[in-house]
C-alpha cells in the first residue's frame, strides 16, 4: 500500500474551508483546535475519475459519502453547519477550480473547534474543510496482494465506533498496516475483539466460497463502507451470484476460493494470500475479476444503466 501524503505532489491552487475557495497554503487549522490535540473529527474519503478521453471527471457516489459524513459528525457531537447540498456543489466546484482531469482523491474533513484543547460542550462547532490531490493506485490490484492478520483487534463500537469514520480510528488502522508492512506483508487483516474476521485497515472484505460472495456483517466492527455496498449490489443484481453478509471465522478465508478487499482507495483489491496461505489458485480470483471489469466501467461513465452512481464536474458528457 502506498500512503496517501508519500507521494510527491505539486500542490493544486485551491482547498475549501467553511464555505469559501482559499489558497491551498491558507488551509489550515490552529496547533491548538482539539482536532490536532484529540483527533476529534472525521472525515470521508472520495475518488473522482477521469473518463478515457479525460474530458471529464466523475465523482464517484458524492451523495452517499457526505451523507456518511453527516452520520460520522452526528455520531461524533459535531455540528456540520452547512447543509449536504453545498458541500457537495463545493466539491464539484472545488474539482473544476483545481482543473483536474485526471483521477483524483478528495478529502472532506470535520475537525472540532476550538481556542484552547479543552473539552466543548456537548455539541461542538466544527471547521469544515475540502481538499483534493491527484491520485492513482494504492493497491496492486492486477496482480493481487498478500496479507497478514494483525496481532491488534479492530476497535469495537462500546469504544471507538468503527462506523463513524473518525479521525482517531485510524490510529487503530495505523497499528494494524505498520505491523504488516514491518513483516513484508502488503495489508493487515483484522479480526473483531469476538475473534471474527472484520476488516482491514482501510477496506472492506470479501470472499467468495462454492460461487457465493460473502462478507461480514455491519455489526463486525466494520466502516460500512460505500464500495462494500455497491460491490453487494452488483454481484448480486448484475451477475447473479448469491451473496450473504453473515460472521466469517479466520481459518474460512484460508480456504476460500477467493478473497477480496474494496473500498475508494483499494478499489476492488485481489488478496492472494493471508498468513503465507495461498488463496485459491494464489492469483486473482474469476469473480473478482468480473467486479472489477465492471467496478471500473462504471466508475469511469461506461455503463449508462449506473449513472447514477458518479457525478459529472465539467457538464455531464
Ligand atoms: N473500512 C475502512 C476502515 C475504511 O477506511 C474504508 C475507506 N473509507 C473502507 C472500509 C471502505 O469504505 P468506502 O468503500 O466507503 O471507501
Amino acid at each position: 500500500m502506498v500512503c496517501l501524503l508519500s507521494r510527491k505532489l505539486a500542490p493544486p491552487k485551491f482547498a475549501w474551508m467553511n464555505g469559501r475557495f482559499v489558497e491551498w497554503d491558507k488551509a489550515t487549522v490552529h496547533i491548538s483546535a482539539p482536532i490536532v490535540n484529540y483527533g476529534s473529527g472525521a472525515f470521508e474519503g472520495i475518488r473522482a475519475y477521469a473518463s478515457k478521453d479525460q474530458k471529464e471527471l466523475y465523482v464517484v457516489r458524492l451523495k452517499e459519502h457526505i451523507r456518511r459524513f453527516f452520520e460520522s459528525a452526528k455520531v461524533l457531537r459535531l455540528k456540520i453547519e452547512l447543509p449536504a447540498k453545498e458541500i457537495e456543489d463545493s466539491i464539484v466546484e472545488l474539482l473544476r477550480r483545481n482543473e483536474f482531469h485526471e483521477d483524483v482523491y478528495i478529502r472532506p474533513l470535520v475537525m472540532e473547534r476550538g481556542g484552547v484543547a479543552l473539552a466543548e460542550g456537548a455539541v461542538s462547532p466544527a471547521d469544515l474543510a475540502v481538499f483534493s490531490i491527484p491520485f492513482g493506485r494504492v493497491a496492486n490490484i492486477e496482480a493481487g496482494i498478500r496479507c497478514c492478520f494483525s496481532s491488534w483487534r479492530r476497535i469495537p463500537d462500546v469504544c471507538m465506533p468503527p462506523r463513524v469514520k473518525s479521525c482517531g480510528n485510524y490510529v487503530n488502522s495505523t497499528y494494524a498496516r505498520k505491523e504488516a508492512l514491518a513483516a513484508r506483508y502488503d495489508e493487515a487483516l483484522l479480526l473483531t475483539i469476538d475473534n471474527k474476521v472484520s476488516e482491514a485497515g482501510g477496506a472492506n472484505l470479501f470472499m467468495v466460497k462454492k460461487g457465493v460472495v460473502v462478507t461480514p456483517p455491519v455489526t463486525a466492527s466494520i466502516l460500512e463502507g460505500v464500495t462494500r455496498e455497491g460491490v453487494l449490489h452488483l454481484a448480486s443484481k448484475e451477475l447473479s451470484y448469491p451473496t450473504a453478509e453473515r460472521d466469517i471465522d479466520r481459518t474460512e478465508l484460508y480456504l476460500a476460493d477467493e478473497v477480496f478487499l474494496c473500498g475508494t482507495g483499494e478499489e476492488v483489491a485481489p488478496v492472494i494470500s493471508i498468513d503465507g496461505h495461498l488463496i485459491g489458485e494464489g492469483k486473482p480470483g474469476e469473480v473478482t475479476k468480473k467486479l472489477q471489469t465492471l467496478y471500473f466501467d462504471i466508475v469511469r461513465g461506461a455503463v449508462p444503466k449506473y449513472r447514477g452512481w458518479i457525478t459529472p464536474v465539467y457538464g455531464g458528457s
